[in-house]
């Protein structure tokens, strides 16, 4: 029985990357959520066979980098070696499997950045020249004058809301502006989903300007030498953005890199520009296709607050791990800020536990595999064709949610499969009946459930999969099968 089908499955390779995260803290929530997007689609996408690479890691260069280090008395490298080490952490605790973790300050990453600055630089799309404005330290950016907030005598950050720093320096320019109406074309043809996110930059985009790439060696030191004039690095940003292509062999391993690029980009919506301007246009001056989409995400407040350090509310990776992993990959998966903002909050969190996660699936698998396991210890029998249907239309919901980037319809979609089958047993009534078919199918029945619940909660579902005896397998074609019960697990166990 055909589960998912039909054109989906044309592209056999999937290539995703989350931004690489400054390492100056440890990950909070907002970079948990872009971190737990890319793995979910990664997991989905390997669940449809296709053979999917999934890149993240930490951008380490820079003025911002090298201020914490010289502030918490250590040398960059090193700084950067310990603070890197909290985000493999946090991605493991989380469940989180990236095919390789990024650094900027990796060798090959660094060869790969000043390559791509030589062919910019052959194409003729850098000049050198003097720039002056001003200068945000914490997003290592530039500003105009009327996107800063003033106040009092003071310019402030737009987003740090921190003093900027007047800066005039010689510099080399990229040549952004050539790209305008490519870069536009592409934003028209819905290079940024969802779509609102593009509107803000094409007013932007009227008035491209070129933009400085590099900074002096003697004001920002730690970064990776400007190979067309060693007295300069290259700006953070440009060194950055080259990892999404670095990370996947780009230039050393061509092989590689044609098999999967281009890639999906996943990005919270505070750093569209960069991601949707000045990196494709990176690329075309680099003779390099351009990517094939740019997802972005809102922001999350907390407790209806926005989150910030000053507030002292900010939720850490570690805060959320009070409950299991997979729990809060469903949590955040559901009510997560794609589109618009999103709200966290602990009471819903655990309402979501109970009603839906323990009330739902837990019950309902600890339930069949007890009847099962007592009654059919090995079982076989025929699938039921109405409740078959039932499932395909909810699986059909969650992989066009999937295509339209609504991860939250995503978890009603598979929750929804476990409530069928809820419903399904129960009306069946297999413990009066003896209608051993319908425990079959129930059986069934949770082994699909745990497929599409995969990508949202890896362990859980391998948990389920496990105590029918059963193993991941792709979520196509079914494959009908005998079940042996193996265990009764209690997967949600009671809030102590
Ligand atoms: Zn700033």
């Amino acid at each position: 029985m055909k589960l998912i089908g039909g054109e989906t499955l044309r592209e056999k390779t999937f290539f995703v990357t989350t931004p690489i995260y400054y390492p100056n803290g440890k990950p909070h929530i907002g970079s948990v959520y872009t971190t737990l997007l890319a793995d979910f689609l990664a997991r989905f996408n390997r669940l449809l066979g296709r053979e999917t690479f999934f890149l993240t890691g930490t951008d380490e260069h820079g003025l911002k980098l090298y201020r914490a280090a010289q502030k918490a008395g250590k040398q960059p490298k090193e700084y950067v070696d310990e603070m890197s080490q909290y985000f493999k952490d946090a991605w493991s605790k989380l469940n989180i499997e990236y095919d390789r973790f990024i650094r900027t300050t990796d060798p090959d990453h660094e060869e790969t950045v000043k390559y791509v600055v030589e062919r910019i630089y052959e194409n003729g799309y850098i000049y050198p020249g003097k720039y002056s404005g001003w200068y945000c330290v914490s997003c290592e950016t530039y500003y105009d004058e009327e996107e800063l907030i003033k106040e009092g005598d003071k310019y402030l950050c737009p987003i740090h809301r921190k003093p900027v720093e007047f800066m005039e320096e010689e510099t080399h320019f990229f040549k952004l502006s050539t790209f305008k109406n490519e870069i536009l074309k592409l934003i028209n043809n819905g290079l940024v989903q969802p779509e609102k996110y593009a509107k803000g930059l094409l007013a932007r985009l009227q008035n491209l300007q070129d933009i400085s790439m590099t900074r002096t060696k003697d004001r920002v030191p730690w970064g990776i030498e400007f190979p067309v004039d060693k007295r300069f690095t290259v700006y953070v940003w440009f060194d950055a953005l080259v990892n999404y292509i670095s990370g996947i062999g780009y230039p050393h391993d061509m092989g590689k890199f044609n098999k999967f690029w281009p890639a999906i980009h996943i990005i919270g919506k505070d750093i569209l520009w960069f991601h949707a301007v000045v990196w494709p246009a990176m690329l075309l001056a680099a003779g390099i296709k351009h990517p094939k989409k740019i997802l972005v995400h809102g922001f999350w407040t907390v407790e209806g607050v926005k989150m910030g350090k000053s507030l002292g509310n900010v939720i850490y990776y570690d805060d959320l791990l009070r409950y299991h992993p997979d729990v809060v990959r469903y949590y955040l998966l559901k009510n997560g800020p794609v589109d618009k903002d999103g709200n966290f909050s602990w009471n819903e969190l655990k309402e979501v536990y109970k009603n839906e996660l323990s009330n739902e699936i837990g019950n309902l698998v600890r339930r069949v595999t007890l009847f099962a396991k007592k009654n059919y210890p090995t079982i076989d029998g025929e699938l039921d064709e109405d409740l078959m249907n039932e499932l395909k239309n909810h699986i059909d919901k969650a992989k066009t949610s999937i295509e339209k980037f609504v991860p939250s319809q995503y978890t009603v979609a598979a929750l929804s499969i476990f409530k069928t089958i809820n419903r399904y047993f129960t009306e069946k009534e297999p413990w009066k009946t003896n209608d051993k078919n319908a425990v079959y199918n129930s059986l069934a029945s949770i082994e699909i459930g745990a497929l599409v619940l995969y990508p949202v909660m890896p362990e859980i579902s391998r948990k389920i999969l496990e105590s029918i005896g059963v193993d991941l397998t792709p979520l196509l074609e079914y494959q009908k099968k005998t079940f042996t019960i193996k265990d009764s697990p209690i997967l949600f166990p009671k809030l102590g």
